[in-house]
């Protein structure tokens, strides 16, 4: 049985304050529950109070971003060892937002997986479709070729610890929620990928997000599917409440 990852994406929001009330809020609330891991990805300049706050308990906490480079000059940039450094478990890989507005590719993803897991972070690697993909009928190739790439050279082990966010880019910050049936189709087809280029057992312990307008009305229903096993969340894990809610439903 794979188990339930929900991270909450809080993209570019929140000031420290904000960030660390959450955390307070939330860090006593998650459940204690080997089915469900919770994880808050949030901006770099928090990332080393939140993991101080956690220390020892059931959140997780993820960067949105790295670059793939050990270190030298990258102004601006933050690498993988400073994250491991800091006690970051998780790092999000080639968000829609990333891949559209920053230049992320699909050879600068695969970079970054390799030096995540080269400094022991997990990484959760997003994927998906435009709506003009959609219509034309290339869902499917589109999200294949995103997932090939971002694995091609990992081992069975690595695979196998990799999230993947399947996340439709229409159904992003939208409201448009793809249909439960149709996001775990996508999701099983994932996995039938992975399995292509790695093994069945591979296959079968990766966890499959879906992100997209996810919130506690609809959450359960994707949960309730063959191959979603969790949700990489926006603009409703943006309070402690829903967030919660979402976590609570992992279970
Ligand atoms: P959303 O964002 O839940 O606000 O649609 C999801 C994401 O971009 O990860």
């Amino acid at each position: 049985m794979r188990k339930k990852v929900i991270a909450g994406n809080w993209k570019m929001n929140k000031v420290l304050s904000e960030a660390t009330a959450f955390v307070d809020d939330v860090v006593g609330k998650v459940p204690n529950s080997d089915q469900v891991e919770a994880i808050v990805c949030a901006p770099f300049p928090y990332l080393s109070s939140l993991v101080e706050k956690t220390n020892g308990t059931k959140l997780r906490v993820a960067a949105q971003n790295m670059h793939f480079e050990e270190n030298g000059a990258f102004t601006g940039e933050v690498s993988p060892a400073m994250l491991q450094d800091l006690g970051v478990t998780h790092v999000v890989l080639g968000h829609s937002e990333r891949r559209e507005y920053f230049a992320e590719t699909d050879e600068t993803v695969n970079k970054k997986t390799h030096a995540a897991f080269k400094h022991d972070l997990t990484p959760i690697v997003c994927v998906g479709e435009t709506l003009e993909q959609r219509e034309a009928n290339q869902t499917m190739d589109h999200v294949a070729t995103q997932v090939k790439k971002a694995l091609e050279g990992l081992s069975d082990e690595q695979v196998a610890n990799t999230i993947i966010a399947y996340e439709p880019i229409w159904a992003i910050g939208t409201g448009k929620t793809a249909s439960s049936e149709d996001a775990n189709e996508v999701c099983a087809q994932i996995r039938q990928v992975i399995k292509e280029v790695t093994t069945e057992d591979t296959a079968e312990k990766v966890v499959i997000q879906y992100g997209g307008s996810v919130k506690p009305s609809n959450i359960d229903e994707l949960l309730a599917t063959s191959d979603i096993d969790g949700a990489l969340v926006g603009g409703a894990s943006l309070e402690a409440e829903s967030f919660l809610q979402l976590v609570e439903a992992g279970t």
